[in-house]
């Protein structure tokens, strides 16, 4: 980064806490605009930067080891350090020809909301402590469930610091509605051990928070996926057979709504109507793919997610929030304070009834970022058509990453409306190390990024795209695909020569 801010403050004299801390109007002011230059400069040169340089662990380790605390630094100079380990060592996710995992480019408002909810630091506990945060949130989740078609009325959630924590929280609120006795009485209280089900290509987060409930990785029944890699429902239905036959308690199906290797969208409908029938809670992990439901295009794919009982939302994928906001929504009024309330002398008491239940009767947590403000003033600016037209436009860039694809010599293997795509080799057929050695060679030169996953059955690995920044344009998606070719070409003729010439260099090939 070119920023190199000038130290703003001379001399040492005793500080006061408040000038450790606060620091000086004159060194703030410096600093404020130093910040506010630097963040302008990276957005403007995003574009031009190699979206990641090589970062070997011991250089990174040695950087930040630069700071040992013993002696204080210069505001300014902290910032320095900081902008320069950012420019040195970071994989920038924002770059239009970055189609890795969803990590989005920050909206503007958000990274302004970031800090206005880092200065004014409400705490979310209770409605008390922070009338304005707590009703922003209320207000936020009663309108984003409205968006998936459940009732604004009666909805309730909680904002999360992620999917993750979402999914954990669909699992202890699906425990305890199936077991009363299980939150004063535990696991063992229970006639038999609980059982969920997840479809194989469902999020690893689902079998963490197995873990985390207690329950054991193993009570998230991976069931078998079809030939779209969705759930397969009549699986699912054996599996839940099997399972009860056995004496175990099946309480929760997981549907995931966009898959994160390869976007499968679980048949929503027959699922819930499954959950029905077996009297299980049905929850959509829709923590990517569910802005999906902002298209009218993309309504069939995500039919029936109204009926889920709950749904996993995080508003720092798609809706390109800074991280970290995710969102756990039910339809099912009452059934998160039953699972999460608590009392303590130094609480605010219960509040009455018809009054908002306080968050920290309703969630996992107590202190707690004021996340919702970032969701809050980004969608205040772009309104619902603003990011209907931004999922619109990655949705359009997504077929068209499939088509240059096609045409590239690729195979496209997964089939979904949303913009990711998954891609092997159509005509080399190269094998899964080959595949690697693409997916790095396109990393490594900084002008690209897409990354490797498995899918299927079988775990065959695919090389996989996805349109996650909302930078990215036709012509980003055309060159990804040029560099993603001469990958490709090089790697298959370095193969192709290593037949003639013998094994190849292996300490050549290491270091690169
Ligand atoms: C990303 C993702 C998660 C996890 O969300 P985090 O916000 O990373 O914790 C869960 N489920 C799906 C389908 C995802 O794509």
């Amino acid at each position: 980064m070119s920023t190199n801010p000038q130290p703003c403050q001379e001399g040492a004299r005793p500080l006061s806490p408040a000038e450790i801390l606060l620091l000086d109007p004159a060194t703030r002011a410096c600093l404020w605009r130093s910040l506010i230059e630097s963040l302008e400069e990276y957005v403007e040169g995003l574009r031009r930067r190699p979206i990641a340089r090589p970062a070997p662990a011991e250089q990174v380790r040695a950087y930040v080891r630069g700071l040992d605390f013993e002696r204080p630094v210069d505001p300014l100079e902290t910032l320095r350090f900081v902008l320069e380990g950012f420019d040195r060592f970071h994989v920038h996710n924002a770059h239009p020809r970055y189609l890795g995992l969803f990590v989005p480019a920050s909206s503007t408002m958000g990274v302004a909301a970031d800090a206005l909810a880092a200065a004014f630091n409400p705490v979310l506990a209770a409605w008390r402590l922070s009338p304005f945060a707590v009703e922003v949130e209320r207000h936020l989740i009663a309108r984003v469930a409205a968006r998936f078609g459940f009732d604004p009325e009666t909805s309730e959630g909680c904002f999360t610091c992620g999917g993750s924590e979402a999914n954990h929280t669909a699992l202890l609120v699906a425990l305890s509605r199936a077991f009363p006795r299980w939150r004063s009485g535990g696991l063992r209280d229970l006639p038999g051990r609980p059982a969920l089900y997840v479809s194989a290509e469902g999020h690893h987060s689902i079998a963490k928070a197995a873990v985390l409930c207690g329950l054991g990785a193993g009570a998230a029944r991976p069931v078998a996926v079809d030939a779209e890699l969705r759930l397969d429902a009549a699986a699912l239905r054996r599996a839940i057979a099997s399972d009860r036959a056995a004496g175990e308690l099946p309480f929760l199906i997981v549907a995931t709504a966009g898959t994160t290797s390869a976007g499968a969208v679980d048949p929503l409908a027959p699922l819930a109507e499954i959950a029905r029938q077996e009297d299980l809670w049905l929850h959509a992990d829709a923590a990517w793919g569910g802005a999906g439901v902002l298209l009218p295009e993309l309504r069939e794919a995500f039919a029936g997610i109204e009926s889920a009982d709950s749904i996993t939302f995080d508003p720092h994928k798609w809706l390109s929030v800074p991280m970290a906001a995710g969102m756990f929504l039910t339809r099912h009024a009452g059934l998160l304070e039953r699972t999460f309330q608590v009392d303590g002398p130094y609480m605010p008491p219960a509040r009455g009834a018809g009054a908002p239940v306080d968050f920290y009767r309703s969630s996992m947590t107590w202190a707690r970022r004021f996340t919702g403000l970032k969701l809050l003033m980004t969608l205040a600016v772009a309104g619902w058509r603003g990011y209907e037209s931004i999922v619109r436009h990655q949705v359009v860039l997504g077929a068209r990453l499939r088509e240059r694809l096609a045409e590239a010599g690729f195979l496209v293997v997964n089939r979904t409306p949303l913009p990711v795509v998954c891609f092997v080799d159509a005509l080399e057929g190269l094998a899964d190390g080959a595949l690697e050695e693409v997916a790095g060679r396109v990393v490594s030169e900084g002008r690209a990024w897409i990354s490797t996953t498995r899918i299927g059955p079988l775990g065959s690995l695919v090389l996989r795209g996805a349109i996650t920044s909302f930078h990215t344009t036709s012509e980003d998606v055309d060159a990804v695909v040029g560099t993603l070719a001469d990958a490709r070409r090089a790697v298959a003729l370095a193969r192709a020569g290593g037949r003639f010439r013998g094994p190849p260099a292996r300490a050549a090939d290491k270091e690169e």
